[in-house]
């Protein structure tokens, strides 16, 4: 690395440490020429991509949006800040991990619905009925198929109790279920 004092190119590293949780390595350098020291910090990029929305327009990731989307979707549901505050950073980390400089925006409704779907499933459904409404109204039928044939006792009572902010769900429901 070059000499911020008299450009040479010969700079040796004297120390090195981690710090910020291992999320920085800091080098102490010293430069084999003017003898100058100085520190450099070394972190992974962390760069999102863009979301591509269906119209084609490019928006920036908005983790504010994401956050409150999720929350919405488990408010007054039994699940943990910590819990929640993971699954975010999961989410987030899936994003930057494809290395893509921009992406569907509906490949974050995936990853939240994935995410929702092993915190709380009252939540994951409350997502999806608004979430599916934009998508493949089939295949959210389909899911909530399946995930009443997962669900070990007859049914998932939360699927039959909780009436009030799922009309999509229900209208869903009762169409695919012969009335008994
Ligand atoms: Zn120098």
């Amino acid at each position: 690395m070059r000499c911020p004092f008299c450009d040479e190119q010969d700079t040796k590293v004297i120390d090195s440490r981690l710090v910020a949780d291992g999320d920085q390595v800091r080098r102490r350098r010293q430069c084999q020429a003017c003898e100058e020291r100085f520190t450099t910090f070394e972190s992974a990029e962390l760069v999102m991509p863009k979301l591509i929305k269906s119209d084609g327009t490019r928006v920036p990731f908005d983790e504010q949006k994401l956050t409150s989307g999720i929350q919405r979707a488990l408010e007054k549901r039994p699940v943990s800040v910590e819990s929640i505050e993971a699954s975010i950073h999961r989410i987030q980390a899936s994003l930057r991990a494809t290395g893509e400089r921009e992406l569907k925006s509906r490949i974050v409704g995936e990853l939240v619905m994935d995410e929702l779907r092993k915190l709380d499933q009252v939540a994951y459904v409350r997502f999806a009925s608004v979430y599916r409404q934009f998508q493949d109204i089939e295949e959210f039928s389909q899911e909530i198929d399946r995930m009443r044939h997962d669900v070990p006792e007859h049914g998932n009572p939360s699927l039959d109790t909780d009436q009030t902010d799922t009309p999509a769900l229900n209208r869903l429901a009762s169409q695919s279920e012969p009335a008994t």
